[in-house]
């Protein structure tokens, strides 16, 4: 076991061996009859493989994937979304009613969601709002961290809904300091259009890294539910554990596997940059109407807006047909829209809804 595994995962875990399913047993045959599977294919069934269960880490998609992000297969664990994968921390490293985890807020809500299912204590270290936007406070979280004994440290980057991108040395310096009393969780939902390097280049030195991946952003798969969390084979082993038996649907492993050919990935990747070309784009149109006090530099794929008259400019969106994120109930933001980048034609809705109202009602 790993430094970190054997300090910081639940002491009540430590030979769990979690559920054997069938498929997981390494055995061979012809004639499977282990797993009660149904004999006959169901008729709708086009494709005759969902009579068995899928394998728990199909093998093929788990290669790619660490081929994709440039780790070792054993370095992943694949579920249902990466969301699936905060769930698995904390319940592998947060003992029940008792543990404690740090975040940065206004943050990524299923953080403190998981927590609070769990009986753990949400210990918050604010984002701080300066000129260069809203930032976590690294040192801060890893005073909090150490001063409470909290086990996992959640950090966001690209931030949802900072957009802040995080320098990775801070990352490290933040993981060092916590070496063998807490994770380090890095969450990179939005990576991809930041074109920036990603914290699993740190997992070499720092066994208390978990990356957090995801297939439902930056692939356009959020309704297939697939993301994965990277970390060393330790930690990929206990949190494996602690996971339900067959997380990925034979049909959403074949699609994921679809979308990761090297063609899907380089059109992906192309992607990227029309959609900061059209962020920029966006964020200057924005800077330019009356009524918005702030638009957050942002490496997401969102923006982060502060108006004079939030609920004013909410509504008038939604009256052209344009949903957006209302961000008034989160701290800090009670002036603030969350703004996902749409096409050109989409930005151009959202502009045009808000000029012509801010332009005439607005205070
Ligand atoms: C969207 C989002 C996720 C969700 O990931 P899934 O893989 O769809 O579960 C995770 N983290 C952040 C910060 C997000 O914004």
């Amino acid at each position: 076991m790993s430094v970190t595994v054997r300090a910081l995962l639940r002491e009540d875990l430590r030979d769990f061996g979690g559920y054997k399913s069938a498929r997981s047993e390494a055995l061979a045959g012809e004639i499977w009859l282990n797993a009660n599977e149904s004999a006959w294919t169901n008729p709708r069934d086009v494709g005759g493989q969902l009579r068995r269960y899928p394998s728990p880490q199909p093998e093929a998609l788990r290669a790619r994937l660490a081929q994709v992000y440039a780790v070792a297969p054993a370095q992943l664990l694949i579920g249902r979304g990466s969301d699936e994968a905060i769930d698995l921390l904390v319940r592998a490293f947060c003992v029940p009613g008792q543990g404690r985890i740090v975040i940065a807020p206004p943050v990524f809500g299923m953080y403190a969601v998981y927590a609070r299912l769990h009986g753990a204590e949400v210990i918050e270290v604010p984002l701080r709002d300066g000129a260069e936007g809203l930032c976590a406070d690294l040192p801060g979280l890893g005073d909090a961290a150490v001063e409470k004994g909290a086990t996992l440290v959640f950090l966001c980057t690209p931030g949802n809904p900072s957009g802040e991108l995080l320098a990775l040395p801070a990352v490290a310096a933040l993981a060092q300091r916590l070496r063998g009393r807490a994770i380090v969780v890095v969450d990179e939902a939005y990576i991809e259009y930041a074109d920036a390097p990603s914290a699993t280049t740190l997992l070499e030195e720092h066994d208390n890294l978990a990356v957090l991946r995801t297939l439902s952003k930056a692939h356009a798969l959020a309704g297939a539910r697939v993301g994965c969390v990277i970390a060393s084979a330790p930690m990929i082993d206990a949190l494996r554990r602690c996971q339900a038996p067959y997380p990925v649907p034979q049909p959403v492993a074949d699609a994921a596997q679809a979308a990761l050919e090297p063609q899907a990935l380089a059109l992906t990747r192309s992607r990227m940059d029309a959609v900061r070309e059209a962020r920029a784009r966006l964020q200057d149109g924005l800077r330019g109407l009356a009524g918005v006090r702030r638009v957050y530099p942002s490496a997401g794929n969102f923006l982060l807006v502060r108006f004079a008259d939030a609920g004013a400019a909410f509504a008038a969106l939604l009256a052209a047909g344009v949903v957006v994120r209302d961000m008034r109930a989160m701290p800090q933001l009670g002036d603030a829209l969350r703004i996902s980048v749409g096409t050109a034609a989409e930005c151009r809705r959202v502009l045009a809804a808000l000029g012509a109202s801010l332009a005439d009602g607005a205070p």
